[in-house]
């Protein structure tokens, strides 16, 4: 993700910037004290104990304790989804309605398992085939379903219990038909997120936990999971979403479907489904990578000539992110700008959003999540740093490249800045569920980052950051994942380096640069 106002710091426009508040870290977020969903009892195998167990209702992130769930890994997410944008721009309200088609191996005997879904009312579900009954039957030979929204507490689960139970390492298809209005969902900071609904369709960005809002999931960025998405608007909107366009849009009735496929496997937050009235546009990438972008009509003038010009420097980003860290890790790239206005860019996997204009560095930093977030993802919500520090020191890579500014001049105005601003109070390896996007974890993770090449020297600083991609690629690790990997990379110990650089609440001890 990219913030306007952490991103204002973070480029070369460093010079005059406005004094950021420095995140107090919020109380982390307890179990809260409303109903668990979960099916019916555990029922004992007869030789000591249950054995069959409901999947757990979260997926023990610190921060966000009901997203994601346990006890099984999802393969493939089909989702068809219809949506009828506003009737009338001025009241932001949609209707969606969605099949999604769930395949999913369980990683413990369950007797029942959960998905996420907020907002969104349940009309059907069949397990491989078979459908469920709603509510408690009593039925003992019977799947069946029911739905907890809890706003209050933060609780959004949809419960299937299984009949036949699911053994351990087997694969079963869940069907769950759904639907509702649609709004403007926000996170726990009160920023939109998730189905965002607008004037002309929707604005889709889930970060952290919002892919909720509009299909069940296991929302945790541990499940990566394939897509395909089915998506039917009226005749003349345009539907973007993850991956490449599996054949041409089909209209049929005033209704066009727009089908994408998204092979590389993503984790939920990373998924979108935007809908407005895009222009779509082709360019290559090395190797005739496909690029494919969407800039929405209501994008124009000097922001319009902008986002042009940033978008035209893809080609080149992707070769010089290569250069530095190996080969671009998916199928394709590109942008999705709209010109609604939630006031930052998120890095979408393979096609980033962006908040009315995309410009150079925003481009540049969302491109170097695909790496550094969506490849590598992060393994808990509090190893957000491992995103943003990257990201941000991608920029400044990049405006080194650019012949801009040098990558120590900008450490060094980072470090003056992160200096008058109180900027390293926050603990930025656990910064707190409201302060995933404060500054510092953006600034300081930054400038860790160049602090540990000038620790461990260029050689292994590069060898430990391809090493990282290359053992996570696909997966998602943690901070001490990250020391680890970089320990191995320098042969050097760096746990006090690390502690210095990332948690201590004072001024790190400062490389010479
Ligand atoms: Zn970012």
């Amino acid at each position: 993700m990219s913030v306007l106002t952490a991103k204002r710091l973070t480029t070369v426009a460093l010079a005059g910037l406005a004094v950021f508040a420095v995140a107090v870290p919020a109380a982390p977020a307890t179990a809260a004290a409303g109903t668990v969903p979960a099916g019916p009892a555990a029922v004992s195998s007869g030789n000591g104990g249950p054995r069959f167990q409901n999947g757990a209702p979260g997926s023990d992130d610190a921060y966000f304790p009901y997203a994601g769930n346990g006890g099984y890994d999802v393969q493939n997410y089909d989702l068809a989804l219809r949506y009828e944008p506003p009737a009338d721009p001025g009241v932001l309200t949609g209707r969606l309605s969605g099949v999604a088609t769930i395949t999913l191996r369980a990683t413990q005997d369950l007797q029942s398992l959960n998905f996420d879904l907020r907002g969104l009312d349940v009309t059907g579900v069949r397990v491989d085939g078979k459908a469920a009954a709603h509510g408690p039957s009593h039925n003992k030979g019977n799947a069946e379903w029911s739905q907890t929204q809890d706003d209050a507490n933060r609780i959004w689960e949809l419960t299937v219990g299984l009949r036949p139970k699911l053994k351990e390492g087997r694969t079963t298809t869940i069907v769950v038909t759904y639907g509702g209005a649609t709004g403007r969902p926000l996170d726990t900071t009160e920023a939109l997120y998730g189905w965002v609904t607008t004037a002309d369709g929707a604005m889709v960005v889930n970060e952290p936990e919002g892919a909720s809002t509009w299909y069940p999931v296991n929302d945790d960025p541990q499940d990566k999971a394939t897509y395909t998405f089915r998506i039917t608007v009226p005749e003349g909107k345009t539907a973007v979403a993850n991956g490449l366009p599996a054949g041409k849009p089909a209209t049929r009735a005033g209704w066009t479907t727009w089908t994408w496929q998204a092979s590389d496997p993503m984790a939920s937050y990373l998924s979108t489904a935007s809908i407005g009235d895009y222009a779509l546009s082709r360019d290559r990438g090395p190797r005739g990578l496909p690029i494919l972008n969407a800039v929405d009509d209501g994008v124009t003038g000097d922001e319009l000539t902008e986002t042009t010009a940033a978008l035209a420097l893809q080609p080149q980003m992707i070769t010089f992110l290569e250069s530095q860290f190996g080969r671009y890790p998916f199928e394709s790239f590109g942008a999705i700008v709209d010109d609604d206005t939630i006031e930052y860019a998120l890095e979408t996997q393979t096609r980033p959003v962006y908040s009315e204009v995309a410009d150079e560095y925003t481009v540049v930093h969302e491109l170097g999540h695909q790496w550094f977030g969506n490849s590598v993802s992060p393994a808990d919500w509090q190893d957000i740093w491992l995103n943003e520090g990257w990201a941000t020191y991608i920029e400044w890579l990049w405006a080194e490249h650019q012949g801009t500014a040098t990558i120590n001049d900008q450490f060094t105005d980072t470090v003056a800045v992160l200096d008058e601003n109180d900027g390293w109070a926050l603990n930025i390896a656990d910064p707190g569920r409201d302060s995933l996007f404060e500054a510092p974890v953006y600034l300081r993770g930054a400038a860790a980052i160049h602090a540990l090449r000038a620790q461990i020297g260029d050689d292994a600083f590069f060898a430990g950051a391809r090493l990282w991609l290359t053992r996570y690629n696909d997966s998602a690790a943690t901070t001490e994942d990250f020391e680890a990997v970089m320990e191995e990379a320098s042969g050097q110990q760096l746990g006090r380096f690390f502690d210095d650089w990332l948690r201590d609440g004072d001024r790190p001890e400062m490389p010479a640069v």
